[in-house]
């Protein structure tokens, strides 16, 4: 009943010469044990959003090595889907929660998924909450069961982690992106509870390298300017991401610098009306500035346009007010563009204050560091320089699944 997921090729050696032998090496040392073990993901979707985007490299990579991965899908419904994104929002804090009868549902088509598991498996890891159930309902199928938790739960509604976190006690390991995720309850530290943060593939569309010319000559069909300044921000359109105070810092920045162009790339779902209704608050804001476009998936900008945009800027934005890690940081610093961000969530893991890049707490700072990196090209290189580089040792997909490894021996042995 699960959907198995058809992935392409990845080789281990194609990365090399970007992130260095000695990964590369004590990648290969580790599988060599695991050779022929049985792992299976589990996630609730193959489309869109970071689960999906990491699990199509990461899969094919760990086939690569040796290792007998899979990656299934699982089955639901639209009041299925309708109750888990409740949960989702809930569990990073919204107050409202799933009914009594929502989580019914919930129960029944985690059951119904677990009946539906084929297979006997050496290890398998679930993403995130919709499929959590499965190791209750399955357990007989897989000899270890990881959970891998893609979101904050730091400060979450107390009524649905009440009820996640005996589900999550049920793994033989849990996985987190960053200490602060992990509830209270489940301290890092714990037996099971396991820090490993994301990482992007730089040999993806989004982020495998352009010549300047490709860059620019992708960004001139959207009407940039390619001989003046470029601003860019690629999120989605959300308070959280503050679209507002960019274009404020923008305008702040134009004051000084009038010639500077704005990018806000930002994709639209078709069926998030939250997210439209922020569309339509930043196109107004924006009020018409032809310096200032405002570009999603409507308009065709996929991953090859974001990776043109994040590479042709001059300094690229994160003015998050919440975020979770901010992948978009990860490929804005991969790309060597120097980086303003807002001081929170997993930005400051990414970037250090001064060093790779700036950390900000309001637009008037936005502005100010923009307007500092724009006059003073020496300086938006060399913060460049930093942050790929820390990207490189820290955020690269080598490094994420060097971190699979280790903990899968541990669980083996
Ligand atoms: N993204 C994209 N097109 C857009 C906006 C975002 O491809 O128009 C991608 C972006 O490149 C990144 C991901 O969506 O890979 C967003 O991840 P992040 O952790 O920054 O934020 P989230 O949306 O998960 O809060």
């Amino acid at each position: 009943m699960l959907q198995e997921v058809a992935l392409g090729q990845r080789n281990l050696a194609d990365y090399t010469h970007i992130v260095g032998k000695e990964v590369t090496e004590r990648i290969r040392e580790l599988a060599e044990p695991l050779k022929g073990k049985r792992v299976l993901h589990v996630s609730a979707t193959a489309f869109g959003g970071g689960v999906s985007e990491i699990l199509y490299t990461i899969v094919p990579l760990m086939r690569d090595i040796g290792l007998d991965a899979h990656w299934h899908v699982i089955f639901g419904k639209e009041e299925f889907f309708n109750a888990t994104k409740l949960l989702h929002n809930s569990l990073q804090g919204a107050p409202e929660t799933l009914s009594e009868e929502q989580w019914q549902l919930f129960d029944e088509i985690n059951l119904m998924n677990a009946e539906g598991l084929e297979g006997e498996w050496d290890l398998v890891i679930v993403h995130d909450p919709q499929p959590i159930g499965l190791r209750r309902g399955a357990s007989e199928q897989g000899r270890h069961w990881i959970w891998r938790c893609h979101i904050d739960l730091s400060n979450p509604n107390p009524a649905p982690i009440a009820r996640l976190l005996p589900l999550i006690e049920e793994y033989d390991a849990s996985v987190w992106h960053m200490p602060n995720y992990v509830p209270a309850g489940m301290d890092e530290g714990r037996d099971g509870v396991n820090i490993i943060p994301p990482a992007i593939d730089p040999l993806s569309p989004k982020n495998m390298a352009f010549s300047p010319e490709d860059a620019a000559f992708i960004c001139r069909q959207f009407g940039i300017d390619v001989e003046r300044p470029l601003i860019t921000q690629v999120s989605r359109f959300d308070p959280w991401k503050d679209p507002i105070g960019v274009i404020d810092a923008y305008r702040q920045v134009t004051e000084q610098i009038p010639e500077a162009q704005l990018a806000m790339v930002g994709s639209m779902a078709s069926d998030d009306p939250e997210g439209r209704e922020y569309f339509q608050k930043t196109y107004e804001y924006a009020n018409n500035d032809p310096d200032i476009k405002i570009l999603s998936n409507l308009n065709n900008v996929g991953a090859i346009e974001v990776n043109a945009f994040q590479s042709q800027s001059d300094v690229v934005l994160q003015k998050s007010i919440r975020e979770g890690f901010g992948l978009t940081v990860t490929e804005a610093l991969w790309k060597g563009r120097p980086t303003v961000a807002g001081n929170v969530g997993g930005i400051p893991l990414q970037i250090e204050d001064g060093i790779s890049g700036y950390l900000v707490n309001s637009p008037a700072e936005c502005a100010q560091r923009c307007l500092e990196i724009l006059g003073d090209p020496g300086l938006g290189k060399s913060l460049g320089r930093e942050g790929k580089e820390h990207a490189r040792r820290q955020f690269l997909s080598p490094r994420l699944l060097r971190d699979w490894l280790e903990l899968f021996t541990s669980l083996e042995s």
